[in-house]
């Protein structure tokens, strides 16, 4: 990619340019236009994706899906695709012996701590549901459309933009341009943004097959991701409902003490790739139709930077790692709600510029943590021959999905942490830097749950006995804070009468909230003179000056 200088037709503005519009770009426009941010996305391909990719959906992927109008959509789809309730298991074959069960149901226990769920879904049906959310809200989306080039000065972006079927070019300033353009990520290539990690450790594949005899071996087997682990062929393999199509994802191929069986995309012929299907299903003469191979590249590397001026690294331009465990889609989905806010409110003048070198601080930790662990799970699931002495000990799940501790200025993180950057999220108890926890909240027969008051601007939680914190917000000239006074009459009820304790302030304390559901800051109990606290506050997180009435 190079520099934007000599596109030759007129100059289109927008305040935020997003490059590639599949899973993770679709999300920043969505994310975007749902915080009132006009952006212009652009794609390569002519509509949204058409392979399954990404398939298994974390609880925090839902949760911010469902913070724009997307949970009910997103679970009606997944539920006529999969069922939710799978589980993850290693096979030597589906005709063969289980080898180990990962996760036996991949919602048990989520009710206690979410009003979403985990879900199984292809991300070419996922996209689809973003896209149309992110235009019905305003977002702008150019498909058949490449960006060819591009330059950032101190004031923003000018990009060339190429119509894919014409030639024709047009030029874009943007204010800021989110990089969603994949592992191969052009623009970050040409920030010079080098990255660090395993780099690459297969060739793989993915085959698209139908196999009739699968809907036998599959009966009653409650396995939505089943890894393959035989002499043959080491992998993960997904059964469509009615468990008579799917495909495998082939890492190794052959003797698995030897790393070149991880080259099976250079040597892959369609005799092979039957037997590995074969292989695979544990019936060698059955009847197979391989319907689609795709070679794809399985990389663990993170980079050293994700954000360069004004233009940002989100999804795998900011991080590659191999699908196990499930992380790349959805750790991309999440960076994209973490700048989205803070784009938001800076380009409204709400906040200074500088809240934004709060998305790398945050969001780059998590990516590096998260790279290896999608590569502790590689290497101890399908290919052990890259040494499991040499890889992290595994961190659990829930603290993988919603166990963030954020340290950055956009929050205050409290002097006795451990200043690790993940948590035991049933430990967080409102911590600063940790996700806002789930309550269930009533008012007027109406229920829902505490991240539901959490979207656009910050919230102060305070219990009944905080009656001067609610005062203090009438106080400050902020439109960027609500309160909600939890248990008084005027406000939500919190019928199991656990909210402080949850929120670990005593009833006279509050919670600061940021837009994304973390908690900025908090008060354990009363301060002398609340107005003038959050006022310093809010200083302190959004480096803008505030006045107190
Ligand atoms: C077999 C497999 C299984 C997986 N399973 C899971 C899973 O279960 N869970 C999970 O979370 N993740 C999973 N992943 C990972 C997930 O698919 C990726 O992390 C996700 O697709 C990344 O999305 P992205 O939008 O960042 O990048 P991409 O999907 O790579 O999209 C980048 C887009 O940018 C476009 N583009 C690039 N350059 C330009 C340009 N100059 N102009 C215009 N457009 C441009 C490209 O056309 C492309 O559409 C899996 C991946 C594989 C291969």
């Amino acid at each position: 990619m190079s520099s934007a200088k000599g596109a030759q037709s007129e100059v289109e503005e927008v305040p935020v340019l997003i490059v590639g519009g599949s899973l993770v770009g679709l999300s920043a426009a969505a994310f975007l236009a749902w915080q009132g941010v006009e952006t212009l996305t652009v794609e390569r391909h002519r509509g949204t994706a058409i392979h399954p990719r990404a398939g298994h959906f974390q609880l925090r992927t839902m949760e911010v899906l469902r913070s724009i109008g997307l949970q009910d959509i997103v679970r009606r789809t997944a539920e006529d695709q999969y069922d939710l309730d799978f589980g993850i298991a290693a096979v030597e074959s589906l005709a063969g012996r289980e080898l180990a069960v990962f996760i036996q149901n991949l919602n048990e226990g989520v009710d206690a701590v979410s009003p979403s769920t985990r879900f199984f879904m292809t991300q070419q049906s996922l996209e689809p549901l973003i896209r149309k959310r992110a235009e019905e809200l305003g977002a702008r989306l150019n498909y058949a459309t490449e960006m060819v080039a591009f330059e950032q000065d101190a004031d923003g972006v000018t990009a060339t933009i190429r119509d894919i079927d014409d030639g024709r070019e047009r030029s874009v300033r943007a204010r800021y341009l989110i990089a969603s353009d994949g592992n191969r990520s052009a623009i970050r290539e040409r920030l010079g943004i080098s990255v660090e990690g395993r780099g690459l450790i297969a060739h793989s594949v993915t085959i698209y097959f139908r196999a009739e005899v699968a809907a036998r071996l599959m009966e009653g087997r409650r396995l939505g991701v089943i890894y393959i682990n035989n002499p043959v062929v080491r992998g993960f393999l997904r059964m469509d409902k009615g468990n008579r199509s799917g495909f495998i994802a082939v890492n190794t191929v052959g003797d698995t003490s030897l790393p070149e069986t991880s080259r099976i995309a250079d040597t892959i012929t369609p005799e092979r790739v039957v037997d590995i299907v074969r292989a695979a299903i544990g019936v060698p003469a059955a009847e197979i139709a391989i319907t689609q191979i795709i070679p794809w590249r399985t990389v663990a590397d993170n980079a050293e930077r994700y954000a360069q001026g004004r233009v940002f690294l989100v999804g795998d331009a900011a991080h590659t790692m191999p699908p196990n465990g499930g992380y790349g889609g959805n750790t991309g989905v999440q960076d994209t709600h973490n700048l989205a806010w803070k784009l938001a409110l800076v380009l409204k003048g709400a906040a200074n510029p500088k809240l934004l070198d709060s998305y790398d601080a945050e969001r780059r930790p998590f990516g590096a943590l998260t790279v290896e662990q999608a590569y502790a799970r590689y290497v101890r699931r399908t290919a052990p021959y890259l040494g499991i002495e040499t890889v992290q000990p595994l961190v659990d799940d829930w603290a993988m999905e919603i166990g963030h501790h954020y340290r950055s200025s956009a929050v205050l993180n409290e002097g006795d942490d451990s200043a690790s950057i993940h948590t035991d999220p049933f430990k967080a108890a409102g911590r600063p830097g940790t996700r806002a926890p789930h309550l269930v909240l009533e008012r007027d027969g109406q229920r829902l749950s505490s991240l539901d008051l959490f979207g656009r601007g910050f919230v102060l939680l305070c219990g009944p006995g905080g009656s001067d914190w609610a005062d203090a917000i009438g106080r400050l000239a902020n439109p960027l804070v609500t309160v909600h006074q939890i248990g008084t009459p005027a406000s939500w009820q919190e019928p199991a009468g656990a909210f402080a304790e949850a929120y670990g302030i005593s009833p006279e304390g509050a919670v600061l909230v940021r837009p994304d559901g973390f908690v900025a800051w908090r008060s354990r109990g009363a301060v002398p003179s609340p107005a003038k606290t959050l006022a310093q506050i809010i200083e302190r997180l959004l480096s803008v000056p505030l006045t107190v009435s």
